[in-house]
């Protein structure tokens, strides 16, 4: 594609929208340039303005909805669009369920797999379905506000309502910014590295209503939550976390217990977890269990089967099907997610599982040499999916069958091309929606041996 030299930064145009993102943007064609735009559907007839130009893409703003497509849903809040929270909330549900299978179809014919890909299982609650926040404190206007961050800056929108987070939730911040008003702390300010509140992390537990907060700060100060407590007696944790770095990630190093006990309690598949603040846990507590009950139906699991749970975290995969098998093995990287893992064995009274903290492509390769087979190997990766040693190394190991859960199609598709490679067939995949009014993708898949 040739950049057009007549193009310039705020000019105006017509076009019909093509297609959506992987990111959910719609795309236009001026005279073959691809623009991507928010808030454009497929099939509208729209006006925007240029406001970013590269040289293969640029981005516009949207103007004027000159003819709307059918599948939009015209109450939707911009704010959420804007803000990512739920950048696909201006398409119907029936039509984001279908976004997301093409997109799986899409990127796994890119690497040169025709398989059909099956219709992705949606979700009963659509909105509010979020068991974790982590919200930003800034100052704005002159006051320390909660909300969002604009996409792809860090401009702080005020938001009281998430949408798609539990309410619990919801209410949990606003009283925690109305404690941090009364107790006159100061926002932290990226810029200048200064003020104290950096982040609010809450995770509510769906089948016990337990409630988590983390307050990441970047200093140690004393704070009175005796308030909060009393007006929240399902908090179950309170947890100050100091960050002193400029890095991305969330949460700091240090972490200072102050009210209760430093994890929440939950249950899945009527099996018991302990969750601590940095260990990861599935965001839609309702639909993590129809994905993992796809993943074990998918595995045909038997008694004597020995079975790997790679990418383990708290060891939810594992635990929930220990007493259907022989034996379980788990790795994962984070200690104290390995930590849960072992204390939620003995929470359920297993005594045929076993944890070990590492990167599962090392230990894949230990439990390799050192003669540790399985029958079916549980794959769970983070976005960036599997290295090529583990899936060597799995393969190696000989399983009947892998069952790959991903939450990004893209390294899915790279894996599952390598896979089928070594000798591998990708049965069968499933994408269930984790996320509605989100573009994100969430699928179970199945690998057998040939
Ligand atoms: N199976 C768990 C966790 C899945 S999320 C569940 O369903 O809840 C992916 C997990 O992989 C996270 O816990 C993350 O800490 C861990 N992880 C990331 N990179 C890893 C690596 N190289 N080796 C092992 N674990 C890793």
């Amino acid at each position: 594609m040739c950049y057009n030299y007549n193009m310039q930064k705020n000019d105006i145009f017509e076009a019909e929208v093509l297609d959506l993102t992987h990111e959910a943007l719609g795309v236009v064609r001026v005279e073959g340039f691809p623009f991507f735009i928010e808030n454009a559907l497929p099939g509208e007839l729209i006006k925007f303005k240029v406001i970013k130009l590269g040289k293969t893409f640029g981005f516009g703003k949207l103007l004027e909805l000159i003819k709307k497509s059918a599948n939009r849903v015209e109450s939707a809040d911009l704010t959420f669009l804007r803000t990512g929270i739920a950048d696909l909330a201006h398409l119907t549900y029936s039509e984001q369920l279908k976004f997301k299978k093409a997109q799986v179809e899409t990127v796994l014919s890119k690497v040169g797999i025709e398989l059909p890909v099956e219709d992705t299982i949606g979700a009963e609650h659509i909105l509010a379905y979020r068991n974790k926040a982590q919200i930003p404190v800034r100052e704005k206007d002159g006051q320390l506000e909660t909300g969002f961050f604009r996409k792809n800056s860090h401009d702080l929108v005020p938001i009281t309502d998430f949408y798609i987070q539990n309410p619990e939730i919801d209410q949990l911040i606003l009283a925690v910014r109305d404690l941090l008003h009364r107790e006159k702390l100061t926002a932290y300010d990226e810029r200048t590295n200064t003020g104290l509140v950096r982040n609010i992390v809450i995770r509510w537990a769906h089948q016990t209503n337990e409630l988590m907060l983390v307050l990441v700060l970047s200093k140690m100060t004393k704070i009175n939550f005796e308030a909060l407590i009393a007006g929240f007696p399902n908090i179950n944790s309170i947890m100050l976390s100091i960050k002193t770095d400029k890095g991305n990630a969330i949460l700091g190093k240090s972490f200072k217990l102050i009210y209760g006990q430093d994890f929440i309690s939950d249950e899945l598949l009527g099996k018991k977890f302990k969750i601590s603040a940095q260990s990861f846990y599935q965001v839609n507590s309702e639909q993590a269990e129809v994905l993992y009950q796809l993943a074990y139906d998918e595995a045909d699991l038997q008694m004597n089967d020995v079975i790997i749970d790679a990418y383990s975290g708290i060891g939810t995969i594992g635990i929930c099907i220990a007493d259907k098998v022989a034996k379980v093995y788990g790795m994962e990287v984070i200690s104290q997610a390995v930590e849960n893992a072992d204390c939620n064995a003995k929470l359920n009274h297993l005594t045929n599982t076993h944890y070990e903290v590492g990167k599962a492509e090392d230990i894949m390769a230990k439990w390799l040499s050192n003669g540790i087979t399985a029958d079916v190997v549980f794959v769970d990766p983070p976005r960036k999916g599997l290295d090529e040693s583990f899936i060597t190394a799995t393969v190696e190991t000989g399983p009947r069958a892998v069952i790959y859960i991903s939450c990004n199609p893209a390294s899915f598709a790279r894996d599952a091309a390598h896979f089928q490679r070594l000798g591998y067939r990708l049965e069968k995949v499933q994408p269930v929606d984790l996320f509605p009014q989100t573009h994100h993708v969430e699928l179970v898949s199945k690998f057998t041996k040939i």
